[in-house]
């Protein structure tokens, strides 16, 4: 997801998704990343899978994290200092200070992501946090994969500019699809990088420049085969910039191998087999109408105290749940499961980790798992946010099974000023968009009716 367009005065939300690389990219920049890093770092093999099979894990938290999305791309060529002199600031203060801090994040934060993330790898390896070192190096692949995306450095993200609308899901997700079989490269060793912020602007400024090959690829095709879709079309696209594509990748492995490899190296070298005093093998749940089970199972185990269980439903502010005792040290495996009752939870999406602890008080921190797609056990409806608002703000509902749906607006006198849902809605949870631009300041009431005999009032306050 790249973007959120209001459309109309009052409006679902809608959404355009864009995913760097699509997943089969992302898999193969990831799947690349590990063969690169030196038989020093002493990377155990569970390593390489665990970052394909996570390669898109920062695209699937977009549905659940509001701040997601600008990690993705920057349009580094808005910034007039970028068209002026070829290079911007590169404290991301000192842009917000130049440019305020919401133009900052609409442009896109990419290299800022890539920063804060190889920041927070080096102290998980410091912890001898291995699950948050996989978890935050599969990540970090995305990033840098989407940072080598030459559509993910531009404001001309979808060629709207240059007439060639669509381009962007043609290139990273047909065309890559249709030739992943030749996206073959051998891999060059991982290097210690000495400026972090300067090695990931460089790369940035790169793929800005690689853009004039996609659009030219892209228009040559378009030409000769008369058409975006279809053989001849891909076969002249990728004839002109396939080259580009695996250069491109290529290189995102290597530099993500290098970031590892250097939060590695200023973390002091741990060993990633040394120190682990349990070895969780799986991490799952099972979601069932107002209660998810999450099942764990450890190969062996030492010194283990047991495990925090923690939920967030904003992936961000983490809350302890329960904790379930461990085994102590044995070499056998063990199984442990919790269900966890959400049915007041009027969430659609939340996620778990475990914080293992052991009697020392050391901790580590397993993989965090994703449940959506959860239906409500009852209707419901949230205060709307922000309120008081200026000029948008969201109501989110909640509808426990396929009912008729009504949710207006009305004015202090009673009258109704706008028609937010009206029909069938399926089970689930949603969330509109009310958009202020033709009403004036003042209060405002939102009901809701669905099913038989749902009906519930919100009060919120429009101040221009
Ligand atoms: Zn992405």
């Amino acid at each position: 997801m790249r973007r959120t367009f209001t459309k109309a005065a009052v409006s679902v939300v809608f959404i355009l998704l864009f995913a760097g690389w699509g997943s089969v990219g992302h898999k193969i920049i990831n799947g690349n990343i590990a063969v690169c890093c030196p038989p020093s770092m002493n990377l155990p093999a569970t390593w390489s899978p665990f970052l394909i099979s996570h390669a898109s894990d920062a695209d699937n938290r977009k549905g659940t994290d509001p701040t997601e999305s600008p990690r993705h791309f920057i349009d580094i060529d808005a910034y007039p200092e970028f068209v002026a002199n070829g290079y911007i600031n590169q404290s991301y203060n000192a842009n917000v200070t130049l440019h305020g801090s919401s133009w900052v994040i609409k442009q896109g934060t990419v290299p800022w992501a890539i920063i804060l993330w190889e920041d927070s790898l080096k102290r998980a390896f410091q912890q001898g946090n291995w699950n948050m070192a996989m978890q935050l190096s599969a990540d970090l692949g995305h990033y840098v994969g989407d940072g080598h995306q030459p559509l993910h450095c531009t404001q001309n993200y979808d060629g709207q500019m240059t007439n060639q609308s669509g381009v962007h899901s043609r290139y990273e997700t047909d065309l890559v699809k249709q030739y992943q079989n030749l996206i073959v490269y051998t891999n060059d060793k991982a290097s210690y990088v000495s400026d972090i912020s300067n090695y990931v602007f460089d790369f940035i400024y790169l793929s800005n420049k690689d853009l004039d090959t996609v659009l030219y690829a892209d228009s040559v095709a378009h030409a000769v085969a008369g058409a975006t879709t279809g053989t001849v079309y891909l076969q002249k696209f990728w004839d002109l910039c396939g080259y580009q594509i695996i250069q491109l990748m290529k290189t995102a492995s290597k530099s993500t191998a290098d970031l590892i490899y250097t939060a590695w190296i200023d973390a002091g070298s741990p060993d990633p087999n040394g120190t682990s005093p349990v070895e969780l093998t799986s991490f799952t749940t099972n979601t069932s109408i107002g209660k998810v089970t999450l099942s764990w199972r450890t190969a062996t185990e030492i010194n283990n105290r047991g495990f925090e269980i923690q939920r967030t439903t904003d992936n961000n502010n983490w809350i302890v749940i329960a904790f379930k005792n461990g085994n102590g040290t044995t070499t056998n495996p063990n199984n442990y499961s919790f269900t966890d009752n959400i049915s007041d939870l009027n969430v659609n999406k939340l996620s778990y980790r475990l914080r293992q602890v052991d009697f020392n008080g050391q901790s580590q921190y397993s993989p965090v798992v994703l449940v959506d797609n959860i239906i409500p056990v009852n209707y419901g409806v949230s205060q709307n946010f922000p309120n008081p608002f200026n000029p948008s703000t969201i109501i989110k509902y909640q509808i426990p099974q396929n009912s008729l749906v009504s949710l207006k607006v009305y004015n202090s006198l009673g009258q109704e000023v706008a028609t937010l849902v009206n029909g069938m809605v399926n089970a689930g949870s949603y969330e509109v968009q009310l958009n202020s631009s033709n009403l004036s300041s003042g209060v405002y009431y939102y009901v809701i009716k669905a099913g038989e005999n749902f009906v519930q009032t919100k009060k919120m306050i429009l101040m221009k």
